[in-house]
């Protein structure tokens, strides 16, 4: 499309197809921008959240520019369903791997260069081989997609060196704009993505990470099977993932689950490629509704409908934490997470740590270890702190997780706030948190008195908390952004200007004193999510979206997708608010357009309608 269009031309055709399609009425924040940019035949780099509708920016593309679309996805496992996805929608796609037959790709390649195909996925191995990239020469490609960008990175925490042969798509197709995706950058990988693809002035896109639909909580260890089964119990019948740090703890909390009668299956490295495959489609077709899973989980998960997330473990670091927090809630409804944490973790992590032999990597290790620890330590509200770890500035008080919620109280700290902030102030800005602490409690160390520390005003004007109490508020200090280290995760504090502030009594500072283990066990977390609702929430709403979960699930047992591919919980729950008995009524539940009308308008409708007249569920 070309700007001298007439005013609301491309706009209007865009949100035409974004309605007849994807059945959608707007955009998502960005989305309209990022699509403009690839049919003007711009590059572009998009570091959007996980649920942020990447997939659209370059399907809705695909169906403009005539030619072929070519998606590089590391995922292959996630290809089909993604092309199913696609084809739902009435987009005509296809896609080439390893898993294919010889039959099957023949086909493909016939359907290729007859030109019936608008979007094509591929692994990234396939196309770093030469002459495969020549055989599209012919295919009329007027875009390169190119999703998890981040892998490309050796600086991110999934590279993938067949994804480094992509920088050769620029030379070979110099007229074909690049698009790259990804939900993890950091400014770092931002930069290396957009050098070795080596994307030409890209409009360069973030949008905020927060993922404000989900809930984050951090809870004591204490009994973790037991409080594992306490929290799915509270979840029964929603599809959620526990996640430990081994194998076996992975067996005996799925054991323990499946005891207590829930459908749950055991997922790690230990399984071979076809059985972890068996498990993780039984899950994405809601065939269980829990997986026990070690890390090497969830890559390949494009489940919409994820409702819940427990972390039995501490998480390696903040990136996954938020990655694997992540794939809940990608439809956009509530979802809950909780991590379960006690000291015996963080002697778990560290004794790894100490096994690297790397030093650089060592301390890569404990940097990642002080950040995660910081998160699950510290008062501050917890989507500030993941966003922070973003460069993203969040004010904190989000009103959806635990420190936020008052399920840990949160107490004035200011006046101690202050008289650690003035012994830094004090003593040049150069110290770290051990001699600050010594410094308030009045511990006459030897450096202390070395340095006359002994004399400062400060000194032992806390002694009413001892050198842990001090240290763990300097974390929290400086998870707030009141304390800075000057460089280097063990360099000394230099006050910022909110702690100037705060020094001079123009804030106050409050953080959380956790309560007791019993207590948060027994707090329901949802309060926070659920009641946002409306009367969907009613017992009556409830039954009507387990009946059309159940029309849906039959669906895709006949179609032989996922569930989710066929409507996502969001149209669901659209579809209980709406009760359509008509046509029209069903347009207008986000997730319905025009060829999923076509395709399952008749069933739904006759669900509603047999549902409303009292009959049961078909
Ligand atoms: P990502 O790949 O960024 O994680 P997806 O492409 O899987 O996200 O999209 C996440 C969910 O959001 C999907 O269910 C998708 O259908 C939905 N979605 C995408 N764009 C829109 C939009 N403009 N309006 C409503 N829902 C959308
Ligand atoms: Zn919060």
């Amino acid at each position: 499309m070309s700007p001298d269009e007439p005013a609301d031309g491309p706009h209007g055709a865009l949100l035409r197809a974004l309605e007849t399609h994807f059945g959608f009425s707007s955009f998502r924040p960005r989305q309209e921008e990022i699509v403009s940019s690839i049919l003007s035949g711009r590059d572009v780099f998009a570091a959007l959240p996980t649920g942020g509708g990447k997939s659209l920016c370059y399907q809705l593309p695909a169906l403009f520019n005539g030619g072929l679309t070519v998606v590089v996805s590391p995922l292959i496992s996630l290809m089909k369903d993604q092309v199913d996805a696609a084809r739902e929608n009435g987009i005509a796609a296809a896609y080439l791997n390893s898993s294919l037959s010889l039959e099957k790709a023949q086909k493909t390649w016939k359907e290729l260069s007859a030109g019936r195909v608008r979007l094509l996925y591929l692994s990234p191995e396939r196309l770093s081989r030469p002459a495969f990239r020549a055989s599209l020469q012919g295919l009329g490609v007027t875009l390169f997609a190119v999703d998890e960008a981040h892998c490309i990175s050796e600086w991110g925490h999934e590279f993938r060196p067949d994804y480094l042969t992509l920088g050769e798509l620029r030379g070979e197709f110099p007229h074909v704009p690049i698009a790259a995706f990804t939900a993890t950058a950091t400014r770092q990988v931002q930069d290396d993505v957009i050098r070795r693809l080596k994307l030409h002035s890209p409009l360069t896109v973030r949008t905020s990470f927060d993922r404000s639909e989900i809930y984050y909580a951090v809870t004591p260890k204490d009994n973790v099977e037991k409080q594992i089964l306490d929290f799915v119990a509270r979840h029964r019948g929603e599809p959620g993932i526990v996640y430990r740090s081994s194998r076996k703890a992975v067996e005996r909390t799925a054991d323990s689950l499946d005891e207590a009668g829930f459908r749950a299956v055991a997922y790690h490295a230990g399984f071979e490629d076809e059985e972890r495959r068996r498990r993780q489609d039984a899950f994405v077709r809601d065939e269980v509704e829990v997986v026990v899973a070690t890390i090497a989980f969830g890559m390949g998960i494009d489940k919409s409908n994820v409702r819940w997330i427990v972390h039995g473990d501490l998480p390696r670091s903040l990136e996954a934490y938020y990655q694997e927090t992540g794939r809940a809630a990608r439809d956009g409804e509530p979802a809950e997470t909780v991590m379960f944490y006690g000291p015996k973790d963080v002697s778990t992590i560290r004794y790894h740590i100490e096994r690297m032999e790397v030093p650089e990597e060592r301390e890569r290790a404990e940097a990642r270890l002080l950040e995660v620890l910081r998160f699950a330590d510290s008062g501050i509200c917890r989507r500030k702190l993941l966003l922070g770890h973003f460069d993203e500035e969040h004010p904190g008080g989000c009103g959806n997780c635990d420190v936020c919620t008052d399920s840990v109280a949160a107490e004035d700290f200011t006046e101690q706030a202050q008289k650690i902030l003035s012994a830094a102030h004090r003593t040049g800005e150069r110290f770290g948190g051990y001699h600050l602490a010594d410094i308030v409690c009045g511990n006459a160390t030897d450096r202390v008195l070395d340095l006359g520390h002994n004399q400062l005003p400060t000194f032992g004007v806390g002694s009413d908390h001892d050198r842990t109490w001090w240290l763990s508020l300097l974390r929290d200090l400086e998870s707030g952004g009141y304390l800075a280290r000057k460089d280097g995760p063990r360099s000394g504090f230099r006050i910022t200007p909110a702690g100037r502030s705060l020094l001079r009594g123009r804030n106050r500072f409050s953080a959380v004193r956790r309560q007791e283990p019993a207590e948060l066990g027994s707090r329901a977390g949802r309060n926070a999510v659920v009641g946002q609702g409306a009367p969907e929430d009613s017992e009556e709403a409830e039954r009507l979206f387990q009946c059309l979960r159940s029309v849906r699930l039959k669906l895709a047992r006949q179609r032989n997708v996922p569930p989710y591919v066929i409507f996502s919980d969001k149209t669901l729950r659209a579809l209980v608010r709406e009760r359509p008995t008509d046509p029209e009524a069903m347009l207008r539940c986000p997730g319905v357009g025009k060829t999923k009308l076509a395709r399952y308008g008749d069933i739904v409708l006759e669900a509603v309608r047999s549902f409303l007249s009292g009959q049961s569920c078909p």
